[in-house]
């Protein structure tokens, strides 16, 4: 999943500063997995936002905010039009806003500003793809979107993202008791490659040698054709 957090409260004030008018809009794709985005999470920033003066006139959920319709669909619509074809609003809803604070990462704030009129202002700072610790509030990078994936040699574990080096043939000589020496609290990612496809009867993997990655694949700007 994208994995974003909730700009402060005193950046969205800042955002905001030119409109009173808002309309909060969450994205029920990956970010709301964990809370941000989620309805719970529009409910909140609107509360916070009519503390600081602003007055909430719509607020709704859009199940991904990165899709939410064609050219064709949305193109000659209004922005009321859009919203009431796209999003579940909550409770009572008004149209006449003056900006749009998106809960949804970075892409999802630049599809909706694809096809709505009034300014929308993201309410996240998007990090990285990547996934939640299951025993603790933490978000680890998984993958870079290196557009060549190795992952069917690594025994699914990306050394891209997960080696803070990138190192393609670890490990580098840094390791202590299988953590990492940039983060000691860290498991090597190459320690866990090894010992992963050990468990596989894969090992002769690990000694492939790997090319330099061809990181055209992943300069921006990029386009792919599906
Ligand atoms: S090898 Fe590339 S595409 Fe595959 S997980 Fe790593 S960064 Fe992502
Ligand atoms: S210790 Fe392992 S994960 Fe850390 S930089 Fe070296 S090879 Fe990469």
């Amino acid at each position: 999943m994208i994995i974003a957090k909730t700009k402060s409260m005193e950046e969205i004030e800042d955002m905001l500063k030119d409109y009173s008018r808002i309309a909060v809009i969450g994205c029920g794709g990956c970010v709301s997995f964990y809370r941000v985005g989620s309805a719970k999470e529009v409910e909140e920033v609107s509360k916070n936002l009519e503390k600081i003066g602003k007055k909430v006139v719509y607020k709704g959920m859009i199940a991904r905010q990165c899709y939410i319709g064609t050219e064709d669909e949305l193109g000659s619509l209004s922005d009321e039009e859009i919203l009431k074809k796209v999003s579940r609003a909550i409770g009572k809803a008004e149209y006449d806003f003056e900006a749009i604070l998106s809960l949804a990462c970075g892409v999802g704030v630049q599809n909706m500003s694809r096809f709505l009129s009034k300014p929308v202002l993201p309410a996240q700072n998007t990090f990285f793809m990547g996934i939640k610790n299951m025993d603790e509030n933490k978000y680890n990078e998984f993958c870079i979107g290196c557009g060549n994936c190795i992952l069917h040699l690594t025994a699914g574990i990306c050394p891209l993202a997960r080696c803070p080096k990138s190192l393609l043939n670890g490990s580098c000589g840094g390791i202590f008791k299988g953590k990492c020496e940039v983060d000691r609290e860290r498991d090597c990612a190459w320690v866990l490659i090894y010992n992963r496809l050990k468990a596989m009867g894969k090992l002769d993997n690990i000694r492939r040698i790997f090319e330099p990655k061809d990181f055209s694949k992943a300069s921006h700007t990029r386009r792919i054709d599906i």
